[in-house]
């Protein structure tokens, strides 16, 4: 083969390489993570993971190919038709647990110190929900697919609230109320 071949080959696949890796990578990153969907059979709330893998490596050729990595309802339902991808195709990023979450709490106050919610820095801390009984939980630690009901019911709390309610709780024996303390020393001041 001549140099020139070569060359062509190596131009053609470097130009291939420019177009479809960029098209790869955003398909990969559009359906990485937790969905919440409406089950097409229960008509209640699943979670389900795409394989983005799958849909990434399909798009470099045609359409992506959507099929599920993960549902809430497997393995009972593991046989189902995954119609719900539908859903997922026509809304992406709507059904993500993420995006979810984060229109929830972006403009609503903190239940316990007021403080107003701006965009959720998923690096960071982030906030958590109060329940109706007054206990805390961070929402990783919910199921996927119980999210949108405990939306429902819960109040948005921020970390700082969060960690003091938790730690009024599990070491109750450690708060001391200081407050008479304070009376008494400006008291003294005064006289
Ligand atoms: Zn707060």
């Amino acid at each position: 083969m001549s140099i020139e071949l070569y060359l062509i080959i190596l131009i053609v696949v470097l130009a291939a390489l420019y177009f479809v890796v960029p098209f790869v990578a955003g398909t990969f990153l559009k359906y990485r993570g937790k969905r919440v969907i409406t089950c097409p059979e229960t008509r209640s709330p699943a979670a389900v993971e795409v394989d983005s893998a799958h849909a990434a490596l399909t798009a470099a050729f045609t359409h992506p190919d959507l099929r599920l990595k993960t549902c809430s309802r497997w393995p009972e339902r593991q046989d189902c038709g995954q119609e719900c991808l539908l859903q997922i195709e026509i809304a992406p990023e709507d059904c993500l647990v993420r995006h979810i979450l984060a229109s929830w709490y972006l403009g609503k106050h903190c239940a316990s110190c007021g403080k107003k919610f701006g965009e959720i820095q998923w690096s960071e801390h982030k906030p958590a929900l109060l329940s109706p009984e007054g206990k805390t939980v961070e929402w990783p630690e919910l199921p996927p697919e119980k999210v949108p009901d405990v939306l429902k019911t819960h109040f948005p709390v921020c970390w700082d609230c969060h960690i003091t309610e938790t730690f009024c709780r599990e070491y109750p024996d450690l708060i001391v109320d200081r407050s008479h303390v304070s009376e008494g020393v400006h008291r003294d001041l005064r006289g």
